[in-house]
């Protein structure tokens, strides 16, 4: 340990890092008795369509409770699962679990799901998949499946052949926080997604930074071009919501819409997320 490695060690080791390190410890440990003693939930958020309103699909958010650490957010034990390759083993359970649910649900919304890089390479994820869709009769048509800029970074060949199997099998493939990740416009020619996801940094910002709407426009006419479909990721507000809007975002997913939200006792989500429109005509 850190204690026994000399008085040099202590000028690297401050005491922050000394807490930053035993939390990870903490969380790793959680992390694998997580599965065994029940305690992940899924909570799912809607995403909805601008032009007809309805909820067309609902991402997958993981959700931890332990006795010993209570709530631990998603932002601060994916990053520990990733590290430790845990998350192989969660990211299966997460899969399997989404596709049942989702497959129970009365209005027929896909449903979204997170992949972390370390769960690509080797066709471990499409024998996954396929299992899944196969098991809880979710037709292919409706898993997507949301990776990140990082998961193309390392960009070898594995992963890359991993997600065309998925594709050619007809799951959609989402392109997640697009526009924060180095080279984000080089991407586009890596893999044909389905979709691209805004990050939300932009669109929380673009109300008050031009520059920030700026991006949200262009990603939105980008998509328009390539014949995908954009999400506006954290539309938090009504003013973001027609700034979306106004810049050709074709769907919306945030707090004003939705939040993360678990299932009802009988397996249905929460049914407020359809965007009231204007109604012409109609009482
Ligand atoms: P993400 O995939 O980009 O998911 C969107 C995050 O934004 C979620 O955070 C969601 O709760 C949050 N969000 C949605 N609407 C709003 C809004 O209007 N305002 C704000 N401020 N935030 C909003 P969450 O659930 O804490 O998850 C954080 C990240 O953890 C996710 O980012 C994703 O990268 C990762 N994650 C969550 N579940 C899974 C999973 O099952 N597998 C993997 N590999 N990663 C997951
Ligand atoms: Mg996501
Ligand atoms: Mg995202
Ligand atoms: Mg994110």
């Amino acid at each position: 340990s850190a204690k026994n490695a000399g008085k040099a060690r202590w000028r690297l080791f401050s005491p922050e890092m000394e807490a930053a390190r035993q939390e990870t410890a903490s969380i790793e440990r959680g992390l694998d008795q997580a599965l065994a003693k029940d305690q992940f939930v899924l909570h799912y958020q809607p995403i909805t369509d601008l032009e007809t309103g309805r909820v067309t699909s609902r991402e997958a958010l993981l959700r931890w409770y332990s006795p010993e650490r209570g709530w631990t957010s998603p932002d601060l034990f994916i990053p520990v699962a990733e590290q430790t390759g845990q998350i192989r083993e969660i990211g299966a359970w997460v899969l399997e679990r989404a596709c049942r649910e989702a497959a129970a649900w009365p209005d027929g919304a896909r449903v979204a799901v997170n992949v972390s890089p370390r769960q690509l390479g080797g066709g471990v994820l499409p024998d996954l998949v396929l299992s899944a869709l196969l098991r809880s009769g979710l037709p292919v048509d409706r898993l997507e499946l949301e990776i990140t800029e990082t998961t193309l970074l390392g960009g070898d060949a594995a992963t890359l052949t991993d997600l065309r199997v998925l594709r050619e099998m007809g799951v959609r493939i989402a392109l997640d926080d697009f526009g924060v990740g180095f080279s984000s416009l080089a991407h586009v020619r890596t893999f044909p997604f389905d979709r691209i996801k805004i990050d939300g940094s932009f669109v929380r910002d673009a109300v008050q930074r031009p520059e920030c709407r700026a991006v949200v426009g262009v990603i939105a006419a980008l998509g328009r071009r390539l014949g995908v479909a954009t999400v506006a990721e954290g539309v938090e507000t009504a003013e973001q919501l027609a700034l979306v809007r106004e810049e050709g975002c074709s769907e919306v997913q945030g707090y004003l819409i939705g939040r993360p939200a678990p299932l009802s006792q009988d397996g249905r989500p929460d049914a407020a997320a359809d965007l009231a429109r204007p109604r012409r005509g109609a009482a």
